[in-house]
């Protein structure tokens, strides 16, 4: 159980709709932190009181772990390095998210429009300009890469790639004690998205999300912690079977999504018009998630066979059926 670990809990309120995020206190040497949640000042107001009911000194973490660059997840990383000069550490495919480097954003935005969504709605949302609110600069980065362990006092715990939600996602597995920290890989109330990415070899290739995250929950079911401590909600015992029954849903939102591809060349359509007809009452930016849950399917699907895919004149992907 938790209590009977060296770990915290903290849940901090977020301004997004995903609600809290849990942040991690690991109290062993070097006193490290995982995701320190979003730079947003009830976030960080009940971080540092919770710090200091712990009798932790903010000086005395060392090290800042961030599963993914998502905002919500690192936001406070680099103030809490400009107070304490802690090491932030990130997958190296994470850094250009936390960087918002031109290229990255332009590639972002290219890669989206892949789809069929239009430019103008991808103006509409701030990730897709560059503009990422509740996070501050992080001076200093140290990245690795692969699966390497991450040393404390007496004990090692091992940075696992699991990518799917984000191409570098992580997930930190102390398998002494079967303890798996999940990031948003595995959440036990709602299922993450895998979200669509350019593939780092070929930039104008949509990177296969959903293939890597139906991956990353095998690996759960392989490495079978007895406790996985996710980003947001509560610690989930034997997630193994969550993992699973993840795929499952995946599995039936193939078939879903399959169903609704149209018959024949001449009738393919692109994800953003195939998205419109899986959520029909979508509405505003929430056709941004819709879009990429909707490719992120018809991907795999492609990938498998199922259904054929060409490009057109425009760089737009257009889906369809062949006729039997
Ligand atoms: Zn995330």
């Amino acid at each position: 159980m938790l209590s009977e670990l060296p770990i915290k809990r903290i849940p901090l309120p977020t301004p997004f709709p995903v609600g809290d995020i849990n942040s991690y206190l690991i109290i062993s040497d070097p006193l490290t932190i995982i995701d320190p949640g979003p730079c947003y000042q009830p976030s960080e107001d009940l971080l540092y009181r919770f710090l200091k009911e712990s009798g932790v000194e903010l000086k005395d973490i060392k090290r800042i772990v961030i599963t993914h660059g998502h905002a919500d997840h690192y936001g406070m990383a680099g103030k809490i390095q400009r107070e304490t000069g802690a090491e932030v550490l990130v997958r190296d495919r994470e850094v250009e998210k936390l960087e918002l480097t031109p290229g990255y954003i332009e590639n972002k935005r290219r890669i989206m429009l892949t789809t069929g969504i239009s430019g103008e709605t991808l103006d509409m949302d701030g990730l897709y300009r560059g503009d990422v609110p509740f996070t501050h600069p992080i001076d200093k980065i140290k990245t690795y890469s692969g699966d390497c362990l991450l040393g404390f006092d007496n004990f090692e715990i091992r940075l696992l790639h699991t990518p799917g939600h984000s191409g570098g996602h992580t997930s930190l597995f102390w398998e002494e004690m079967g303890v798996l920290f999940s990031g948003d890989l595995l959440l036990p109330e709602i299922t993450a998205i895998a979200l669509i990415e350019y593939d780092p070899r070929e930039k104008n290739l949509r990177c296969r999300s959903l293939a890597h995250m139906l991956k990353s929950m095998e690996l759960v079911g392989a490495i079978n912690p007895s406790l996985c401590l996710p980003g947001h909600g509560d610690p989930v015992s034997g997630p193994a079977a969550l993992a699973r029954s993840r795929i499952d849903f995946h599995k039936v939102r193939l078939d879903e999504i399959y169903s609704i591809v149209p018959m024949g060349r001449e009738n393919a359509a692109d994800p953003c018009s195939l998205s419109r007809v899986y959520y029909p009452n979508v509405k505003d930016l929430d056709i941004i998630l819709a879009v990429i849950e909707v490719v992120a399917h018809l991907d795999y699907l492609a990938d498998e066979g199922r259904i054929e895919e060409y490009i057109d004149e425009k760089g737009v992907s257009l889906f369809y059926r062949r006729l039997q």
